[in-house]
């Protein structure tokens, strides 16, 4: 019998990454999956880390000079060695974070996606002109390079997130520094090694990128707090549990560098008495139970309308019921969370549900032939009479509490009443609701969507949440703001020396 270690290994052999990375190291990797140890791999150490991080710093000064339509040429090569080695890579992924095959293609698909995207934003990083109140001068914003970014990524989107960051940044004309999830290295020296494809082709064809562009720090949280603390890291784009944001957050400001901070998400859906309730159940069924609950965009909080409320949930109890949990490389819908840990905070979960009165199905821990050291759960359907307790928190895990609601004004205020502002969406087909829910007065998430559930994201729109969720905005819209500084430059043409706002000053 093939295991996964061995599919790993020869996975690495077809991505044409040296297998002897994956043997004694110092941190052992273990697929969800079974649960068994697929690699070893070591880890840098702080000194490692600095020295990278050093290096990055001397890089980003000769990449910067670089014109950024060059730039994107860098990344256009990155997106085309991604394609190649797409079915290998998203297959890594479905092995080292449990994804189904699906899934895990479609993770390579949105680093895909952002290439593309960034290629086009190489020849367009611009500024504005603007009305100067002086004559015979010109008052413009110029866009520069910040110099090193520093990216902290989390397990469950294990690569997708370094290329949101990773192709801005590049493009932007920055060097980059990448602390992966300690749950998932394998993917990340991958995508590292597919960058790295990606830099030789660009040296072959003239392209002029300094070495130590582009960084990867194999490590725990300790390695992280190095990027987060060093003084040439103006830049840490980090995504993770609030916890963690929280930390990193608070010691970036303390020495004035920049934060984008992709956090925790408490997300929330509405099914009105006026949704469609096939479309409904689909979009709810898939954005509370998909990749096992452990998305940051995942459904936890439903507010089903009275009317519709029996009739729905009768469905929805069903769709649980009969929903396939198993080996997600054999495609089942709900695969395994991502270890013993996970697992024991979903049932801890689901105790403080209990004992606040709420009614349980599903939860229970599922054997999986030949699975029988990963983590499966049949998807938990928590009824509540109220939002508290554990409805407040984001438990990253397969659980959806159910309440029931009479106003659209009521829901929307419960909806908002928790700390996170991810993503949120509203089941219905009446204009004034849905109107509503996306104004100022509705929604106060960073997503929120109309007929369409929670998870998941389009690499054209920006990417991100309020409140606990960190305020950050990666990938489309003007994210790319974000991985660059700004400048406002006055231009005096004329022969005098005008002073703003009419002040004179006669010497
Ligand atoms: P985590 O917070 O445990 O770890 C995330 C990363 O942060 C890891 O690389 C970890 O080593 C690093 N880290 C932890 N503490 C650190 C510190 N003090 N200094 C520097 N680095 C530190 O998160 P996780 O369990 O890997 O991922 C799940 C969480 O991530 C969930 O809360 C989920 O909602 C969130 N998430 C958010 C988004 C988003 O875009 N908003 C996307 C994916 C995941």
């Amino acid at each position: 019998m093939t295991t996964l270690a061995t599919l790993t290994r020869s996975l690495f052999a077809d991505l044409g990454v040296p297998p002897d990375v994956l043997e004694n190291g110092a941190l052992v990797v273990r697929s969800p999956v079974d649960g068994s140890v697929i690699a070893q791999v070591a880890t840098i150490s702080a000194e490692g880390a600095t020295d990278a991080i050093d290096t990055a710093a001397v890089a980003a000064r000769a990449w910067r000079d670089v014109p950024a339509p060059g730039r994107g040429e860098l990344v256009r090569l990155l997106g085309e060695e991604l394609r190649a080695s797409r079915e290998q890579l998203g297959r890594l992924v479905s092995i080292e974070a449990g994804k189904s095959p699906s899934e895990g293609l479609g993770e390579v698909q949105e680093m895909i996606d952002i290439c593309d995207f960034a290629v086009g934003l190489s020849r367009q990083l611009h500024g504005l002109t603007i009305a100067t109140e002086r004559p015979g001068h010109r008052m413009m914003e110029t866009w520069h390079p910040l110099g090193v970014v520093g990216i902290i990524s989390a397990f469950n989107f294990p690569v997708a997130v370094w290329a949101w960051n990773a192709a801005l940044a590049l493009v932007c004309g920055n060097a980059i520094v990448w602390k992966p999830s300690e749950k998932t290295p394998l993917t990340a020296i991958a995508a590292h090694a597919v960058l790295d494809r990606a830099l030789v082709r660009f040296r072959q064809g003239g392209g002029a990128a300094p070495e130590g562009l582009s960084h990867l720090l194999i490590g725990d949280r300790s390695v992280g707090e190095v990027l987060v603390a060093h003084p040439k890291v103006p830049l840490v784009s980090a995504t993770g549990s609030t916890s963690m944001g929280r930390i990193v957050g608070q010691k970036l400001a303390g020495r004035f560098a920049r934060a984008i901070l992709e956090l925790g998400g408490n997300n929330a859906a509405i099914v009105s008495g006026a949704a469609d309730l096939d479309l409904a159940l689909r979009g709810v069924a898939f954005a509370a139970m998909g990749t096992a609950g452990q998305r940051c965009t995942t459904l936890r909080r439903l507010f089903v309308h009275t009317s519709v409320y029996d009739a729905f949930l009768t469905r929805l109890k069903s769709a649980y019921a009969s929903v396939s949990v198993g080996n997600p490389l054999d495609g089942h819908l709900v695969g395994p969370l991502i270890d013993g840990g996970a697992f024991e905070r979903m049932q801890a979960a689901l105790d403080a549900a209990r004992a606040e009165g709420g009614r349980v199905q599903g939860g229970e821990r599922v054997t999986v032939d030949g699975c029988e050291g990963g983590y499966y759960v049949r998807p938990a359907l928590v009824e509540m009479a109220a939002q508290r307790g554990p409805v407040l928190e984001e438990t990253f895990a397969p659980i959806l509490y159910v309440m029931a609601y009479d106003e659209l004004d009521e829901a929307i205020t419960l909806q908002n009443a928790v700390a996170q502002g991810l993503s949120s969406a509203i089941f219905t087909l009446d204009l004034r609701e849905a109107e509503t829910f996306v104004s100022h007065s509705g929604s106060d998430c960073g997503i929120a969507n109309v007929n369409i559930g929670t998870s998941g994201a389009e690499i054209g729109g920006a990417f991100g949440g309020e409140k606990e969720t960190g305020g950050g905005r990666e990938s489309g819209s003007d994210s790319w703001r974000g991985y660059m500084r700004r400048a406002t430059n006055t231009i005096n043409y004329s022969t005098a020396l005008p002073l703003a706002q009419g002040v004179s000053f006669d010497v």
